[in-house]
C-alpha cells in the first residue's frame, strides 16, 4: 500500500470533480477503484462503493464479508471503510452518504444493476460517467506507472523476437497464438490478455479471432498481442510474411510503416490527439489506401488496454507529458491480407518515447 500516492490521487479526483461541477464521485470495483485506492476486488454482485465528496472524508462502503480483504489492501487512514451486512439495504446506506440533489459522477464500469438502484434511491440526482474526471487523471501516468508500461512493452518486444524464430508455414493461427500467449508469460507478463493471429485473408479483419487456418507460403500474418504486467498492459502489432512477399504486400507494408513512423514523430506535448490521427491518415490517403484504413490511429493504455486518450478524429485533447497510447495505422484488403504496425508511445517533457523497440520492418519468417 502506497498511502501517499493514493491520498494524492483521491485529492486530485476530488478537485477535478469539483472543477467540473460534480457534487460527488462514486467508484465501484473497476480500474478506477484500483487506481484511486489500490483495492482491486474484481466484479462483485454485492455492491461496493467508494464515495468521494469535496467536503467529507473518503468512504468505502463494502459488503461486511469483504471488509477484512479491503482493509488489508488499502490504507484505512486514507479512506474510512464501512461494512454493510446481507439483509440490509446497501443502496439506502450509500444514499445516506451522498448528497440528495445535484450531479454525481459514477465510474463507467459500474454494473447497471447497481446504478439503477442508486438512481431509484436518489431521484433528484443526475448521474454522469466519471471518465471525464478519473479517466483524465489516469491518462497522465506517474513514474511508477510508466515504469510498468515500459517493462510490459519490453516483454512484448522479446515475445515478438522469439516468435519470429519459430515455424509459421503449415501451422494454424491457433497454434501460433498459443506460442504468443506462452512467450508473453515467459517474458514477464502475469498473464496473456489477447493474441490476434490473422494469416492471409484473415489479416484483413483487424480483430480476427485465431482459427484453424494454416499459414501458407507468401502469407502476410498480422500479430497483435498483449498481456498484463503489474496491473499494466502491453499491446503491440507486427506484420510478418511467410517466405517471399508479393510486390503488393511490400508496397502496403512500406506505406503503413511510413504512416506509423510519421505519426509517432509528431507526438509531443501540446500536439492535439486528432492531429496524430490526421498525420497517419493523410499519408495512407496519399498512397491511395485511405478507404482501407478503417479504424482510429490509437488508444490510451494503462490499467486497461483501451482507455483515454483516444487518437481519433474529433478528439481535441492536447497531449500532455505522461500520456501513453498506441499508434497503430493499418490497411486491410478484403479477401487478400492486412497490414498493421503498432507501438506504445509515451509523451515526454520534450517529445516522445517509443516504449516498443522491436523492428517494424517486414520480417520474413519460416
Ligand atoms: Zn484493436
Ligand atoms: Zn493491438
Ligand atoms: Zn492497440
Amino acid at each position: 500500500v502506497n498511502r501517499q500516492r493514493h491520498a494524492q490521487r483521491i485529492e486530485r479526483a476530488e478537485a477535478e470533480a469539483a472543477a467540473q461541477g460534480f457534487d460527488a464521485v462514486v467508484a465501484s470495483p473497476s480500474p478506477d477503484l484500483a487506481y484511486l485506492t489500490g483495492y482491486d476486488p474484481g466484479l462483485l454482485e454485492r455492491p461496493t462503493f467508494l464515495v468521494l465528496r469535496p467536503d467529507r472524508e473518503p468512504l468505502l462502503l463494502v459488503p461486511e464479508l469483504e471488509r477484512p480483504l479491503a482493509t488489508s489492501r488499502m490504507a484505512d487512514d486514507v479512506v474510512a471503510i464501512r461494512g454493510w451486512r446481507d439483509g440490509t439495504d446497501p443502496y439506502a446506506e450509500a444514499a445516506a452518504s451522498l448528497p440528495s440533489r445535484g450531479r454525481i459522477a459514477v465510474t463507467d464500469r459500474m454494473w447497471s444493476s447497481h446504478l439503477l438502484e442508486l438512481q431509484a434511491v436518489l431521484p433528484e440526482i443526475s448521474f454522469h460517467p466519471a471518465s471525464p474526471v478519473i479517466g483524465r487523471l489516469r491518462a497522465r501516468k506517474d513514474p511508477d506507472e510508466l515504469d510498468a508500461l515500459r517493462r510490459a512493452a519490453a516483454a512484448a518486444d522479446r515475445t515478438y523476437e522469439d516468435l519470429c524464430g519459430l515455424a509459421f508455414r503449415g501451422r494454424t493461427e491457433i497454434e501460433i497464438a498459443a506460442d504468443l500467449a506462452r512467450l508473453l508469460v515467459e517474458h514477464g507478463h502475469t498473464r496473456a490478455d489477447f493474441t490476434i493471429v490473422g494469416a492471409g485473408p484473415n489479416g484483413a479483419s483487424p480483430h480476427h479471432d485465431p482459427g484453424e487456418r494454416r499459414v501458407e507460403e507468401g502469407d502476410a500474418v498480422v500479430l497483435d498481442f498483449g498481456g498484463e504486467l503489474d496491473g499494466y498492459f502491453s499491446d503491440t502489432t507486427r506484420t510478418v510474411v511467410a517466405g517471399e512477399p508479393s510486390t503488393e504486400l511490400v508496397r502496403i507494408h512500406a506505406l503503413v510503416h511510413h504512416a506509423q513512423g510519421a505519426a509517432v514523430d509528431a507526438v509531443r506535448p501540446g500536439a492535439v490527439a486528432q492531429d496524430i490521427d490526421r498525420i497517419a491518415r493523410a499519408i495512407i490517403e496519399e498512397g491511395g489506401e485511405g478507404e482501407r484504413f478503417i479504424h482510429r490511429t490509437g488508444h490510451g493504455i494503462g490499467r486497461e488496454v483501451h482507455e483515454p486518450p483516444y487518437i481519433v478524429e474529433g478528439n481535441p485533447v492536447p497531449l500532455e507529458p505522461g500520456m501513453v497510447f498506441s499508434v497503430e495505422p493499418g490497411v486491410y484488403l478484403a479477401g487478400r491480407f492486412g497490414v498493421r504496425i503498432e507501438d506504445i508511445v509515451a509523451v515526454t517533457d520534450e517529445g516522445v518515447e517509443t516504449l516498443n523497440r522491436s523492428s517494424r520492418d517486414l520480417a520474413v519468417v519460416g
